[in-house]
């Protein structure tokens, strides 16, 4: 079979690698690869920024946000031939963290969790993998073009469940929600805030392309303005920020107003200094009892949700997310996406 696959460290490694199908473990499920999707963190991966082979493995298959077809499911694993499936990308680690030791290795303490394609496991871009039965999750049949929008899906569901928990607090009923950067993060964080009944804005830089459409089809409304001319319409409750723009992260808390809740999900580049007036930033929080929380990963329970949220979108909305649909072996073209698009998508189906 073919697999995308890298030399984690090594720049100009990634390549399509010809290797045997996958040894199953007993209970395992066999998927056949329907398509995987494409983020930063692959890039980061491509560019030898981050990633780790498995033991004794020079190469890492990269992938992690999987979409596949059960092949071959064991009895009583509650799957069958046929089914449609996400793998999950987190496990927890060997010790375990108190954390893990309740399923909530998303949060683990310890950092010796692994992650399948990025983490010391390979990953799902490659024509068949398997997959553990308690970390697939099934999709609605329905979302056969889209299911690989569940791995993000289910990073957003817990950036949702964290604001819950931070809101719950105290009496919670917001009614205003901004969300910055309209990438795919972005963009189903405004499909979630819009499910809960939300008044959605979501800003990004540019003026043309799909996003536009994309909020605007939501029910939301789109910014390229700047924070301040969506601040002036009047204050969200909430900030989702997924962008990791270092300038916009203290602007986000500026402009909740009381009892806000920024959640960061983007990942910011060390070294870019912005001035930053912290007393003012400390008036604002302290004053207005704000929090800021920081949001990564996801467990099963977030995957549950995410299933949810999709199988209630509008498929064809989730189809226009992607831009770019490429075959296995163009996959070079997955990872130069110019700043109108949204998700690319490597399809690994075999003719
Ligand atoms: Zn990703
Ligand atoms: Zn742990």
């Amino acid at each position: 079979m073919r697999a995308l696959t890298v030399i984690p460290g090594r720049k100009h490694s990634l390549a399509l690698t010809e290797m045997p199908e996958p040894e199953p473990s007993p209970g395992d499920l066999i998927v056949d690869a329907l398509a995987v999707g494409v983020c930063g963190t692959d890039k980061e991966i491509a560019e030898a920024e981050y990633g780790t082979a498995p033991p004794m493995a020079d190469r890492l298959v990269i992938g992690h946000e999987s979409l596949g077809r059960v092949r071959e499911a064991p009895d009583g694993s509650g799957f069958a031939p046929g089914d449609l499936v996400v793998g999950v990308v987190r496990r927890p680690d060997p010790v375990p963290c108190g954390a893990c030791a309740i399923g909530r290795f998303d949060e683990c303490r310890n950092g010796g969790y692994v992650e399948r394609g990025i983490k010391q496991l390979d990953g799902y871009a490659s024509e068949v993998w398997t997959v553990e039965p308690e970390y697939a999750v099934k999709l609605d049949p329905g979302l056969e073009r889209v299911g690989m929008l569940m791995e993000p899906t289910s990073v957003v569901a817990k950036a949702w469940d964290q604001i819950d928990k931070v809101g719950g607090r105290s009496w919670f009923e917001p009614k205003r929600v901004l969300v910055t950067g309209a990438g795919p993060i972005g963009l189903l964080a405004a499909l979630i805030g819009v499910q809960r009944g939300l008044e959605v804005h979501v800003l990004d830089l540019v003026a043309e392309g799909p996003k536009p459409e994309l909020v605007t089809a939501l029910g939301a409304v789109y910014h390229h303005e700047g924070i301040e001319a969506v601040v002036k319409e009047g204050e969200p409750d909430i900030v989702i920020e997924a962008t990791g723009a270092t300038s916009l992260v203290a602007d986000a808390v500026a402009a909740t107003g009381s009892f806000g809740v920024v959640c960061l999900t983007g990942v910011s580049p060390e070294g870019r200094n912005v001035n930053v007036d912290v007393g003012a930033l400390n008036r604002e929080m302290v004053l207005e009892n704000d929090a800021i929380v920081g949001s990564v990963n996801a467990n099963l329970g977030h995957y549950a949700t995410a299933a949810e949220v999709l199988r209630e979108a509008d498929p064809g909305w989730l189809g226009r997310m992607i831009t770019r649909r490429v075959p296995l072996e163009h996959f070079d073209q997955a990872f130069d996406l110019g700043p109108e698009h949204v998700k690319a998508v490597i399809e690994l189906e075999r003719s």
